[in-house]
């Protein structure tokens, strides 16, 4: 079974937003998205995206967070993914969604040419009346 730990970052004091960056990190007040880490105490330039980043050494372009243990860092790792995999879904969830309005806007002008049909049908229907009472009077 993968690492399954919980990173609760509700109600976390000085955290901007819910986003798990905040259990490890705290906002330097008055900066860009500068963070210092809880575990190290380094500050991570660059938002909490990065900082995430220095938790789960994702990259070279960032300092590797010398404190974090393996099972932390993997289920960081697994919880990441997951949140990337649901933001997949939701983008193909919305192209779904998408294309559904626009086969509705295909239905849509369907419906617009009957309308329309109509509309001329009656149109012609009372030009015949009219002509039928026009010559009815001419009698
Ligand atoms: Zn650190």
């Amino acid at each position: 079974m993968l690492p399954r730990k919980e990173f609760p970052t509700k109600g976390l004091e000085g955290a901007p937003s819910n986003d798990i960056g905040w259990h490890f990190g705290t906002l330097v007040p008055n900066t860009k998205g500068n963070v210092v880490c809880k575990l190290c105490d380094k500050v991570v330039k660059g938002g909490i995206t990065r900082f995430k980043e220095h938790i789960v050494h994702k990259t070279d372009n960032i300092a590797s967070c010398p404190n974090v243990t393996g099972v932390l860092r993997e289920s960081m790792m697994n919880i990441l993914k997951e949140s990337n995999t649901k933001k997949i879904d939701k983008k193909r969830r919305k192209d779904e969604f998408l294309s559904q309005l626009r086969d509705e806007e295909d239905e849509h002008e369907e419906f617009i040419d009957e309308v329309f049909d109509i509309k001329q049908a009656t149109r012609e229907s009372i030009q015949s009346q009219h002509e039928w009472h026009r010559r009815e009077e001419l009698k």
